[in-house]
């Protein structure tokens, strides 16, 4: 018996059946229900009203994807669906001779990809591009294609062969709960948010054999972490996952040795009593170990982390001036956090409250004590420099585990799945960051889809009336452009480091940018700030810390001491340099130039974005139907906003009216003149002028003749090559 699950029947054969079906009674001019409309080309007439409209009948029938043209549309269940990601379901849309006409699914995005890339017609890269605001359902998207091509492209042989932890596809799985432990985090918006941006390159082999590529390996590039919330979080929050896990999953033996008992407190552990399903630490320990980093590695990092929790909690006094300089309050968490990071006490102590400055002609040393301030600014950057190292040293492990080796593999699906759009009540530094790579990844569409193919249509003179979209070039003309622009402004009071206080920041920010109508309207807000107007809605920057935190500067003395670390982790994170540099910081004019925050993104988005444009891309919308995380819940306003903010009925306009498929006039004859040599034509008409005639070898003209004769040919050829081919 054939059983419906979630809109999708078990077998391939109710869906082609159903897809006829459907097909049938919207060509005899039925009305199809709402719910069963699988692509919103056919809502008519195409409005933000009647696409939401087909999308809320949907959720309400639990079918969470739905075409839009060229691009997929995700509703976030907030449920378990397994039936809909289960490993049959993939095999199907993996054997179907035409996965389109099977109900719509990021599988069928998933096959398409990997169809393209093993595709005679084009072998190129592809790419898919999951985007969508915080908590829409990215990460689950890109985890659950993972899993896809897990499965469909398998090497076949290495099941017998190997054990399935060693296995390369079960090895890129398991990065998953790695990164995410140690990268995402609680957020207002997310329970499990990204808080950094991931692209990750599946390699292909498709040397051995051509029609059926194989997974070799992978690649993972990070972006931007946002490592500030190691040692700030907001009360409402929490800091990054492992922290949680390693607190609750402890044994009694490692709560000894890492200084845990059970309910302690710590200042950078805020809601510690919130248990969510990612405080798991055996799945990231289990994963971890598969990707290499064995036992003890593993003890030296969770020690290494629970000496960051011991850090926070040094708390200063004193006037921190040469009379009474600052101390610690308690002198026990300077003790264990020194023990636990295997660092010498009492210069830990020294440099978080001294500050050695080296100035004048002969370059003396002075030492000066911090203000608690500036005590516990040093405290909070000796954290994130570690947390961030670890990290990035995490990535490195796990990309040496899974990288294939150059040689074997030939092409890539890359899988982009970074933080989503934001908007706090408090924004600063991080949330511009992931905001500008939102529209940078918006414009990618936008330039990609909306306007290129309008544009060679009209190049190539079809018919076409201009659909008219939004364009977000003058946003993020706001935000990089040049000469004038945010992270200009930004950048340049950092080179002058002068001091500038947070109103001056917005004062100067809003007289440059005045013209720009992407800057919004400061109605009088309590604290120094200034608005963008994204194309996914306004936001607001608060610009107290905004210049500090771009130069992000780290002071020499924290990693000369580091460097004295006795862990082997810390060791490695931390090599001593080759050539002992002077013990003290430069004073401020002989300072190198600094490389800030903001410009090191843009130049990482910039090499981003170039990838993408080297690929065919594919792009899956995730919408959050309610921002409570409720199943059955659609909140009309708030999917309406993100739908109109993707400018989804622009590109199911071009997609209706467009073409479905667009082949250069190079690969089509590269491709198929062979048919031509295979399949001799009829003798030409003596009365029709001659293709070719009169036009010159390599001209456009003649290219688009030897195009249309092909084309005729392969009509001709077509119904005895499809008599012939074996059964797909
Ligand atoms: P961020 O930008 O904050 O990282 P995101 O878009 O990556 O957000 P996810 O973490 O993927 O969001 O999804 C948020 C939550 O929604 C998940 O933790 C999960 O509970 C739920 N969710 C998302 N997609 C699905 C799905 N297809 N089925 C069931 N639950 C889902
Ligand atoms: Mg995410």
């Amino acid at each position: 018996m054939l059983q419906q699950v979630n809109g999708h029947s078990s077998g391939s054969d109710a869906q082609g059946r159903e897809s006829l079906r459907e097909d049938l009674q919207e060509f005899l001019g039925g009305e199809v229900p709402l719910h069963q409309l699988d692509d919103l080309t056919k809502v008519n007439p195409v409005t933000l009203e009647t696409v939401l409209r087909c999308l809320q009948a949907r959720y309400t029938a639990d079918t969470f994807y739905t075409n839009a043209g060229c691009t997929l549309v995700a509703l976030n269940p907030f449920k378990h669906v397994p039936q809909l990601y289960s490993p049959e379901l993939m095999r199907e849309y993996h054997a179907a001779p035409q996965p389109q006409k099977l109900k719509p699914h990021i599988f069928t995005v998933g096959e398409q990809t990997y169809r393209n890339v093993r595709s005679l017609i084009e072998p190129v890269n592809q790419s898919i591009v999951v985007s969508g605001e915080s908590g829409a359902g990215k990460t689950w998207t890109s985890r659950c294609l993972m899993k896809f091509y897990a499965v469909v492209a398998a090497s076949p042989t290495s099941w017998e062969s190997h054990k399935i932890a060693e296995r390369i596809e079960q090895r890129i799985l398991n990065s998953n709960p790695v990164m995410e432990a140690f990268g995402n985090a609680c957020t207002l918006r997310n329970n499990n948010s990204s808080r950094f941006g991931k692209f990750i390159q599946l390699q292909l082999n498709s040397l051995l054999v051509p029609r059926d590529h194989q997974m070799t390996g992978a690649a993972i590039q990070t972006y931007l972490l946002e490592k500030t919330r190691v040692a700030c979080q907001d009360s409402t929050e929490r800091n990054f996952h492992i922290f949680y896990q390693i607190c609750k999953g402890a044994s009694s033996d490692e709560r000894l040795q890492w200084h845990l008992p059970e309910g302690a407190a710590f200042s950078w552990l805020p809601n510690p009593e919130r248990t969510l399903e990612e405080d798991c630490f055996e799945v990231t320990r289990e994963a971890m170990l598969h990707l290499g980093v064995d036992a003890p590695t593993q003890n030296n990092i969770f020690q290494a982390l629970a000496g960051l929790l011991h850090l926070g909690n040094i708390r200063f006094a004193g006037a921190g001036d040469e009379a009474q300089p600052c101390r610690p309050m308690d002198d026990g968490a300077v003790r264990t956090s020194a023990l636990l990071l295997r660092l010498p006490e009492d210069p830990l102590l020294e440099t978080l409250r001294i500050r050695t400055i080296r100035a004048g002609r002969q370059q003396q040393v002075f030492r000066k004590p911090c203000s608690q301030a500036e005590c516990d600014t040093r405290r909070d950057c000796l954290a994130k420099l570690v947390y961030a190292r670890l990290f990035d040293w995490l990535v490195s492990v796990i990309n040496s585990s899974v990288c294939a080796d150059p040689a074997s593999w030939t092409t890539f699906i890359g899988l982009l799945d970074v933080y989503g759009f934001e908007s706090f009540p408090h924004n600063s530094l991080e949330q511009l960051c992931i905001n500008y790579a939102n529209e940078k990844l918006q414009q990618h569409f936008v330039a990609h889809y909306l306007r290129a193919q309008q544009e060679e249509y009209a190049v190539e003179g079809l018919e076409w009336s201009f659909v008219n979209y939004q364009d977000n070039q003058t946003c993020l003309d706001l935000i990089e452009g040049s000469p004038i622009s945010i992270c200009s402004l930004i950048n340049e009071e950092c080179r002058l480091n002068r001091p500038s206080s947070a109103a001056q920041l917005q004062t100067r920010i809003e007289s440059a940018l005045a013209g720009s109508p992407c800057l919004g309207h400061n109605k009088l807000s309590p604290e120094p700030s200034f608005v963008v107007l994204h194309y996914a809605g306004s936001v607001r920057y608060h610009t107290a810390g905004l210049v500090e935190k771009n130069k992000d500067p780290v002071p020499p003395e924290l990693t000369r001491l580091l460097q004295q670390s006795q862990d082997p982790l810390l060791k490695v994170l931390f090599p001593a340099d080759p050539e002992e540099k002077s013990q003290a910081e430069p004073s401020g004019q002989s300072r190198a130039p600094v490389l800030t925050v903001v410009s090191k993104f843009k130049a990482s988005l910039e090499q981003l974005l170039q990838v993408l444009q080297a690929t065919t891309p594919h792009y899956i919308r995730c919408i959050k139907p309610n921002s409570q995380g409720r199943a059955q819940a659609l909140h009309r306003e708030e999917v309406l906003n993100q739908l109109e903010a993707c400018g989804l009925v622009e590109t199911i306009h071009i997609s209706a009216a467009g073409f479905p498929i667009r082949v250069s006039h190079r690969t089509f004859v590269e491709r198929y003149a062979s048919l031509r040599r295979l399949h001799p034509r009829a003798p030409p008409d003596p009365h029709s002028p001659s293709p070719d005639e009169g036009h010159s070898e390599g001209s456009p003209h003649a290219e688009q003749a030897t195009l249309r004769a092909l084309l005729q040919d392969i009509l001709h050829t077509l119904p005895a090559l499809e008599a012939a081919a074996p059964a797909a």
